[in-house]
Protein backbone atom coordinates (compact mmCIF):
# COMPACT_ATOMS: atom_id res chain seq x y z
CA UNK A 1 0.00 0.00 0.00
CA UNK A 2 2.50 2.50 1.06
CA UNK A 3 6.18 1.96 2.30
CA UNK A 4 8.02 4.58 3.95
CA UNK A 5 11.35 5.44 4.85
CA UNK A 6 12.99 7.64 7.41
CA UNK A 7 16.82 8.57 6.40
CA UNK A 8 19.10 9.96 9.31
CA UNK A 9 15.92 11.89 10.63
CA UNK A 10 16.43 14.29 13.79
CA UNK A 11 13.56 16.70 15.55
CA UNK A 12 15.30 19.56 17.68
CA UNK A 13 12.24 21.47 19.19
CA UNK A 14 12.88 25.15 20.07
CA UNK A 15 13.88 24.89 23.28
CA UNK A 16 16.67 22.78 22.52
CA UNK A 17 15.06 18.95 23.19
CA UNK A 18 16.56 16.59 20.82
CA UNK A 19 13.26 14.45 20.57
CA UNK A 20 14.40 12.19 17.64
CA UNK A 21 18.34 11.94 17.12
CA UNK A 22 19.22 10.76 13.92
CA UNK A 23 16.62 7.90 13.32
CA UNK A 24 16.78 5.94 9.78
CA UNK A 25 14.04 3.10 9.41
CA UNK A 26 11.86 1.56 6.93
CA UNK A 27 8.47 0.21 6.66
CA UNK A 28 7.81 -2.00 4.36
CA UNK A 29 4.55 -2.57 2.03
CA UNK A 30 1.93 -3.96 4.46
CA UNK A 31 4.18 -4.23 7.54
CA UNK A 32 2.82 -3.56 10.86
CA UNK A 33 5.83 -2.04 12.63
CA UNK A 34 5.57 -1.18 16.20
CA UNK A 35 7.45 1.63 18.00
CA UNK A 36 8.36 0.78 21.54
CA UNK A 37 9.88 2.99 23.85
CA UNK A 38 9.25 4.65 27.43
CA UNK A 39 7.69 7.61 27.72
CA UNK A 40 8.90 10.21 26.36
CA UNK A 41 11.75 8.85 23.94
CA UNK A 42 10.34 10.24 21.11
CA UNK A 43 7.59 7.72 19.45
CA UNK A 44 4.84 10.42 19.03
CA UNK A 45 7.42 12.90 17.60
CA UNK A 46 8.24 9.94 14.83
CA UNK A 47 4.25 9.45 13.89
CA UNK A 48 3.77 13.10 14.06
CA UNK A 49 6.43 13.66 11.09
CA UNK A 50 5.38 10.66 9.36
CA UNK A 51 1.78 12.56 9.29
CA UNK A 52 3.17 15.75 8.38
CA UNK A 53 2.33 17.32 11.57
CA UNK A 54 5.71 18.20 12.50
CA UNK A 55 9.03 19.01 10.04
CA UNK A 56 12.01 16.66 10.67
CA UNK A 57 14.90 19.57 11.72
CA UNK A 58 17.31 17.14 9.81
CA UNK A 59 16.51 14.30 7.38
CA UNK A 60 14.07 13.18 4.62
CA UNK A 61 10.98 11.11 5.35
CA UNK A 62 9.82 9.12 2.27
CA UNK A 63 6.55 7.74 1.24
CA UNK A 64 6.91 5.00 -1.63
CA UNK A 65 9.91 5.93 -2.20
CA UNK A 66 9.07 9.91 -3.12
CA UNK A 67 10.06 12.60 -0.63
CA UNK A 68 7.34 14.20 1.46
CA UNK A 69 8.91 16.34 3.65
CA UNK A 70 6.78 19.04 2.09
CA UNK A 71 4.11 17.69 1.30
CA UNK A 72 0.83 18.37 3.21
CA UNK A 73 -0.85 15.88 5.57
CA UNK A 74 -3.88 15.62 3.97
CA UNK A 75 -1.92 14.91 0.81
CA UNK A 76 -0.16 11.54 2.24
CA UNK A 77 -2.98 8.84 2.53
CA UNK A 78 -2.86 8.41 5.92
CA UNK A 79 -5.45 8.00 8.85
CA UNK A 80 -4.17 8.46 12.43
CA UNK A 81 -5.85 6.44 15.59
CA UNK A 82 -5.48 8.76 18.71
CA UNK A 83 -5.74 6.75 22.27
CA UNK A 84 -8.46 9.71 23.12
CA UNK A 85 -10.55 8.39 20.27
CA UNK A 86 -11.86 12.09 19.43
CA UNK A 87 -14.69 10.59 17.65
CA UNK A 88 -17.50 13.58 17.62
CA UNK A 89 -19.84 13.45 20.43
CA UNK A 90 -23.48 14.48 18.89
CA UNK A 91 -22.84 12.34 15.69
CA UNK A 92 -23.70 8.69 15.36
CA UNK A 93 -21.77 5.60 15.45
CA UNK A 94 -22.56 5.38 11.42
CA UNK A 95 -22.05 9.29 10.83
CA UNK A 96 -18.58 9.03 12.81
CA UNK A 97 -17.49 6.26 10.94
CA UNK A 98 -18.94 7.97 7.56
CA UNK A 99 -17.45 11.45 8.16
CA UNK A 100 -14.11 11.11 6.55
CA UNK A 101 -16.41 9.95 2.66
CA UNK A 102 -18.64 12.62 3.98
CA UNK A 103 -15.42 15.14 3.55
CA UNK A 104 -14.24 13.57 0.61
CA UNK A 105 -17.77 13.77 -0.83
CA UNK A 106 -18.41 10.11 -1.21
CA UNK A 107 -22.25 9.99 -2.17
CA UNK A 108 -24.82 8.54 0.35
CA UNK A 109 -25.95 5.10 -0.88
CA UNK A 110 -22.06 4.27 -1.34
CA UNK A 111 -21.32 5.62 1.88
CA UNK A 112 -23.71 3.33 3.98
CA UNK A 113 -22.75 0.77 2.37
CA UNK A 114 -19.11 0.96 3.34
CA UNK A 115 -20.00 1.94 6.67
CA UNK A 116 -22.03 -0.87 7.19
CA UNK A 117 -18.86 -2.95 5.64
CA UNK A 118 -16.32 -1.65 8.02
CA UNK A 119 -18.66 -2.37 11.05
CA UNK A 120 -19.66 -5.25 10.38
CA UNK A 121 -16.00 -6.48 10.13
CA UNK A 122 -15.51 -4.77 13.59
CA UNK A 123 -18.58 -6.33 15.16
CA UNK A 124 -20.20 -3.19 15.66
CA UNK A 125 -22.84 -3.31 13.10
CA UNK A 126 -25.87 -3.41 15.41
CA UNK A 127 -24.94 0.49 17.04
CA UNK A 128 -24.82 2.55 14.34
CA UNK A 129 -28.03 4.62 15.73
CA UNK A 130 -25.74 5.51 18.97
CA UNK A 131 -23.98 8.18 20.16
CA UNK A 132 -20.14 7.61 21.47
CA UNK A 133 -21.72 8.25 25.26
CA UNK A 134 -23.73 5.32 24.52
CA UNK A 135 -20.80 3.15 24.07
CA UNK A 136 -18.57 0.97 26.17
CA UNK A 137 -14.67 2.07 25.84
CA UNK A 138 -14.29 -1.10 23.60
CA UNK A 139 -16.63 -0.21 21.08
CA UNK A 140 -15.55 3.53 20.89
CA UNK A 141 -12.11 2.44 19.67
CA UNK A 142 -13.57 0.13 17.30
CA UNK A 143 -15.69 3.28 16.14
CA UNK A 144 -12.20 5.31 16.10
CA UNK A 145 -10.91 2.66 13.77
CA UNK A 146 -13.46 1.93 11.62
CA UNK A 147 -13.18 5.91 10.59
CA UNK A 148 -9.61 5.44 10.16
CA UNK A 149 -10.02 2.11 7.84
CA UNK A 150 -13.02 3.46 6.07
CA UNK A 151 -11.44 5.89 3.83
CA UNK A 152 -8.73 2.62 2.45
CA UNK A 153 -5.56 4.96 3.74
CA UNK A 154 -2.57 3.66 2.07
CA UNK A 155 -0.75 4.19 5.74
CA UNK A 156 -2.27 3.94 9.44
CA UNK A 157 -1.01 5.73 12.44
CA UNK A 158 -1.82 4.95 15.60
CA UNK A 159 -0.60 6.14 18.80
CA UNK A 160 -1.26 4.18 21.70
CA UNK A 161 -5.35 3.64 20.49
CA UNK A 162 -5.40 0.88 23.37
CA UNK A 163 -3.98 2.57 26.61
CA UNK A 164 -7.53 3.90 27.81
CA UNK A 165 -8.89 0.79 28.24
CA UNK A 166 -8.75 -2.20 30.80
CA UNK A 167 -6.22 -4.74 30.66
CA UNK A 168 -8.91 -7.85 29.66
CA UNK A 169 -10.17 -5.44 26.47
CA UNK A 170 -6.78 -4.42 25.52
CA UNK A 171 -5.95 -7.96 24.86
CA UNK A 172 -9.11 -9.22 22.70
CA UNK A 173 -8.50 -5.75 20.73
CA UNK A 174 -4.48 -5.64 20.17
CA UNK A 175 -5.59 -9.17 18.44
CA UNK A 176 -8.44 -7.60 16.52
CA UNK A 177 -6.58 -4.68 15.38
CA UNK A 178 -3.31 -6.48 14.00
CA UNK A 179 -6.12 -9.40 12.39
CA UNK A 180 -7.68 -6.66 10.74
CA UNK A 181 -4.75 -4.36 9.38
CA UNK A 182 -3.57 -7.50 8.37
CA UNK A 183 -6.47 -8.23 6.49
CA UNK A 184 -6.87 -5.18 5.17
CA UNK A 185 -3.09 -5.30 4.01
CA UNK A 186 -2.10 -1.22 5.36
CA UNK A 187 0.99 -0.50 5.99
CA UNK A 188 1.15 0.65 9.74
CA UNK A 189 3.10 2.08 12.19
CA UNK A 190 2.02 1.68 15.99
CA UNK A 191 3.49 3.59 18.80
CA UNK A 192 3.51 1.97 22.40
CA UNK A 193 5.48 2.03 25.73
CA UNK A 194 3.70 -1.64 26.45
CA UNK A 195 5.88 -4.38 25.45
CA UNK A 196 3.20 -7.26 25.27
CA UNK A 197 1.55 -5.10 22.75
CA UNK A 198 4.60 -4.87 20.48
CA UNK A 199 5.92 -8.15 20.73
CA UNK A 200 1.81 -9.84 20.21
CA UNK A 201 1.21 -7.13 17.26
CA UNK A 202 4.08 -5.74 15.58
CA UNK A 203 6.24 -7.90 12.44
CA UNK A 204 8.88 -6.06 13.38
CA UNK A 205 9.53 -3.60 16.43
CA UNK A 206 11.78 -0.42 16.11
CA UNK A 207 12.83 0.04 19.85
CA UNK A 208 13.89 3.85 20.88
CA UNK A 209 15.76 5.38 23.50
CA UNK A 210 16.21 9.27 23.84
CA UNK A 211 15.26 9.55 20.60
CA UNK A 212 17.84 7.40 19.54
CA UNK A 213 17.18 3.90 17.54
CA UNK A 214 17.91 1.31 19.35
CA UNK A 215 17.18 -2.24 17.88
CA UNK A 216 15.06 -2.88 14.62
CA UNK A 217 13.74 -6.48 13.96
CA UNK A 218 11.23 -9.17 14.13
CA UNK A 219 9.48 -9.99 17.73
CA UNK A 220 11.83 -12.94 18.15
CA UNK A 221 14.86 -11.13 17.08
CA UNK A 222 14.70 -8.33 19.54
CA UNK A 223 13.89 -10.77 22.55
CA UNK A 224 16.54 -13.48 21.24
CA UNK A 225 19.11 -11.61 20.26
CA UNK A 226 19.07 -7.84 21.63
CA UNK A 227 21.46 -5.01 19.87
CA UNK A 228 22.05 -3.46 23.22
CA UNK A 229 22.50 -3.50 26.46
CA UNK A 230 19.31 -1.49 27.19
CA UNK A 231 17.14 -3.72 24.59
CA UNK A 232 18.19 -6.28 26.54
CA UNK A 233 17.23 -5.19 30.09
CA UNK A 234 13.79 -3.40 28.78
CA UNK A 235 12.33 -6.33 26.96
CA UNK A 236 10.88 -9.32 28.87
CA UNK A 237 9.25 -10.03 32.26
CA UNK A 238 11.30 -10.96 34.17
CA UNK A 239 14.55 -9.06 33.16
CA UNK A 240 17.01 -11.01 31.38
CA UNK A 241 19.47 -11.99 33.94
CA UNK A 242 22.89 -9.93 33.17
CA UNK A 243 26.59 -10.82 34.32
CA UNK A 244 29.48 -9.70 34.05
CA UNK A 245 32.19 -12.44 32.98
CA UNK A 246 36.16 -12.45 31.80
CA UNK A 247 36.73 -14.17 28.62
CA UNK A 248 39.72 -17.08 29.02
CA UNK A 249 40.71 -19.04 25.09
CA UNK A 250 42.47 -21.42 26.37
CA UNK A 251 44.84 -22.99 23.95
CA UNK A 252 43.81 -26.82 23.62
CA UNK A 253 40.46 -24.85 22.36
CA UNK A 254 37.93 -24.24 24.55
CA UNK A 255 36.49 -21.11 26.73
CA UNK A 256 35.89 -20.27 29.74
CA UNK A 257 33.91 -17.22 31.12
CA UNK A 258 34.72 -16.65 34.71
CA UNK A 259 32.34 -15.06 36.52
CA UNK A 260 34.18 -14.38 40.30
CA UNK A 261 34.11 -17.79 42.26
CA UNK A 262 32.50 -20.19 39.20
CA UNK A 263 33.06 -20.51 35.51
CA UNK A 264 30.84 -21.32 32.78
CA UNK A 265 33.09 -24.05 30.27
CA UNK A 266 31.74 -23.76 26.84
CA UNK A 267 34.04 -26.55 24.33
CA UNK A 268 34.98 -25.17 20.85
CA UNK A 269 32.09 -26.68 19.10
CA UNK A 270 29.62 -24.70 20.66
CA UNK A 271 28.91 -21.66 18.77
CA UNK A 272 28.65 -19.33 22.12
CA UNK A 273 32.65 -20.17 22.37
CA UNK A 274 33.40 -18.70 18.82
CA UNK A 275 30.86 -16.28 19.71
CA UNK A 276 32.95 -14.87 22.35
CA UNK A 277 36.31 -16.08 21.42
CA UNK A 278 37.98 -12.96 19.97
CA UNK A 279 37.18 -11.00 23.17
CA UNK A 280 40.03 -13.30 25.07
CA UNK A 281 41.35 -11.38 28.12
CA UNK A 282 38.12 -8.97 28.32
CA UNK A 283 35.42 -8.25 30.29
CA UNK A 284 32.11 -8.75 28.61
CA UNK A 285 28.08 -8.63 29.68
CA UNK A 286 26.50 -12.02 29.29
CA UNK A 287 22.34 -12.36 28.88
CA UNK A 288 20.29 -14.86 30.18
CA UNK A 289 16.78 -15.34 30.04
CA UNK A 290 15.32 -16.59 33.41
CA UNK A 291 13.42 -19.62 30.94
CA UNK A 292 16.74 -20.52 29.50
CA UNK A 293 18.17 -21.55 32.79
CA UNK A 294 17.25 -25.40 34.08
CA UNK A 295 16.99 -25.83 38.34
CA UNK A 296 19.13 -29.02 39.14
CA UNK A 297 19.63 -30.39 42.11
CA UNK A 298 22.83 -29.75 44.32
CA UNK A 299 25.83 -31.08 43.14
CA UNK A 300 24.71 -32.41 39.78
CA UNK A 301 27.40 -32.88 37.69
CA UNK A 302 28.06 -30.99 34.15
CA UNK A 303 27.29 -27.36 33.02
CA UNK A 304 26.20 -26.06 36.34
CA UNK A 305 26.21 -22.47 38.23
CA UNK A 306 25.77 -22.55 41.80
CA UNK A 307 23.73 -19.90 43.43
CA UNK A 308 21.91 -18.91 46.59
CA UNK A 309 18.14 -18.97 46.71
CA UNK A 310 16.96 -15.25 48.20
CA UNK A 311 13.20 -16.32 47.82
CA UNK A 312 10.63 -17.90 45.14
CA UNK A 313 7.66 -15.70 43.69
CA UNK A 314 4.88 -17.94 42.73
CA UNK A 315 2.75 -16.56 39.88
CA UNK A 316 -0.05 -19.89 39.43
CA UNK A 317 1.52 -20.68 35.90
CA UNK A 318 5.21 -20.25 36.43
CA UNK A 319 7.48 -19.96 39.93
CA UNK A 320 10.05 -18.01 39.63
CA UNK A 321 13.58 -17.95 42.10
CA UNK A 322 15.52 -15.41 42.73
CA UNK A 323 18.84 -16.21 43.89
CA UNK A 324 22.58 -15.05 43.98
CA UNK A 325 25.22 -16.01 41.73
CA UNK A 326 28.61 -14.48 43.32
CA UNK A 327 27.05 -10.56 43.94
CA UNK A 328 24.93 -10.89 40.93
CA UNK A 329 20.82 -11.02 41.17
CA UNK A 330 19.78 -13.83 38.88
CA UNK A 331 15.87 -14.78 37.79
CA UNK A 332 15.15 -18.71 37.09
CA UNK A 333 12.01 -19.37 35.62
CA UNK A 334 11.05 -22.83 37.21
CA UNK A 335 8.49 -23.56 34.57
CA UNK A 336 5.89 -25.16 36.14
CA UNK A 337 8.42 -27.76 37.96
CA UNK A 338 7.77 -27.69 41.91
CA UNK A 339 10.22 -24.69 43.67
CA UNK A 340 12.78 -25.75 45.75
CA UNK A 341 12.15 -24.56 49.15
CA UNK A 342 14.51 -21.87 50.58
CA UNK A 343 14.64 -24.00 53.50
CA UNK A 344 16.57 -26.66 50.71
CA UNK A 345 18.64 -23.86 49.34
CA UNK A 346 22.21 -24.47 50.60
CA UNK A 347 23.91 -25.54 47.36
CA UNK A 348 21.11 -25.22 44.86
CA UNK A 349 22.81 -25.70 41.21
CA UNK A 350 21.46 -24.27 38.17
CA UNK A 351 22.15 -25.89 35.20
CA UNK A 352 23.04 -23.36 32.02
CA UNK A 353 21.60 -25.70 29.34
CA UNK A 354 21.28 -23.31 26.20
CA UNK A 355 21.46 -19.84 27.98
CA UNK A 356 24.01 -18.07 27.55
CA UNK A 357 22.42 -16.69 24.65
CA UNK A 358 24.22 -13.96 23.25
CA UNK A 359 27.22 -11.35 24.30
CA UNK A 360 25.25 -8.43 24.11
CA UNK A 361 28.44 -5.92 24.63
CA UNK A 362 31.50 -5.85 25.84
CA UNK A 363 31.23 -3.81 29.51
CA UNK A 364 33.21 -1.15 28.89
CA UNK A 365 30.03 -0.49 26.34
CA UNK A 366 27.13 -1.22 29.25
CA UNK A 367 24.77 1.32 29.95
P1 LIG B 1 4.85 9.37 25.41
O1 LIG B 1 4.79 7.88 25.35
O2 LIG B 1 4.90 9.92 26.80
O3 LIG B 1 3.86 10.06 24.51
P2 LIG B 1 6.91 9.64 23.39
O4 LIG B 1 7.92 8.56 23.36
O5 LIG B 1 5.83 9.59 22.39
O6 LIG B 1 6.31 9.77 24.85
P3 LIG B 1 7.40 12.31 22.43
O7 LIG B 1 6.02 12.80 22.71
O8 LIG B 1 7.78 12.07 21.02
O9 LIG B 1 7.72 11.00 23.27
O10 LIG B 1 8.43 13.35 23.07
C1 LIG B 1 9.83 13.19 22.96
C2 LIG B 1 10.52 14.32 23.72
O11 LIG B 1 10.26 15.56 23.07
C3 LIG B 1 10.04 14.49 25.15
O12 LIG B 1 11.14 14.86 25.93
C4 LIG B 1 9.05 15.63 25.04
O13 LIG B 1 8.98 16.34 26.26
C5 LIG B 1 9.67 16.47 23.95
N1 LIG B 1 8.68 17.27 23.19
C6 LIG B 1 7.58 16.82 22.53
N2 LIG B 1 6.94 17.84 21.92
C7 LIG B 1 7.65 18.96 22.21
C8 LIG B 1 7.52 20.35 21.86
N3 LIG B 1 6.52 20.76 21.09
N4 LIG B 1 8.44 21.21 22.34
C9 LIG B 1 9.47 20.80 23.11
N5 LIG B 1 9.67 19.50 23.45
C10 LIG B 1 8.77 18.60 23.02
Amino acid sequence: MTTVALKDVSKIFPDGTVAVDNVSLDVNDGEFMVLLGPSGCGKSTVLRMVAGLEDPSVGAILLDGELANDLPPRERRIAMVFQDFALYPHMSVGDNIGFPLRLSRVEPTARGERVADVASALGIGDVLGRKPNQLSGGQRQRVAMGRAIVRRPGLFLMDEPLSNLDSGLRAELRAEISGLVRELGVSTIYVTHDQAEALTMADRVAIMRRGVLQDVGTPTQVYGRPATLYVAAFLGSPRMNLLEASVYVHLDRYVTLNLGEQAIYLPWDDIRARAVAHYHGERIVIGMRAEALTPVAPNSPGDVLQGRIRYLEHHGHESLAFLDIGATAVVVDEMGQAPAEPANEGGALRRFGHAVQRLTSRTSGAD
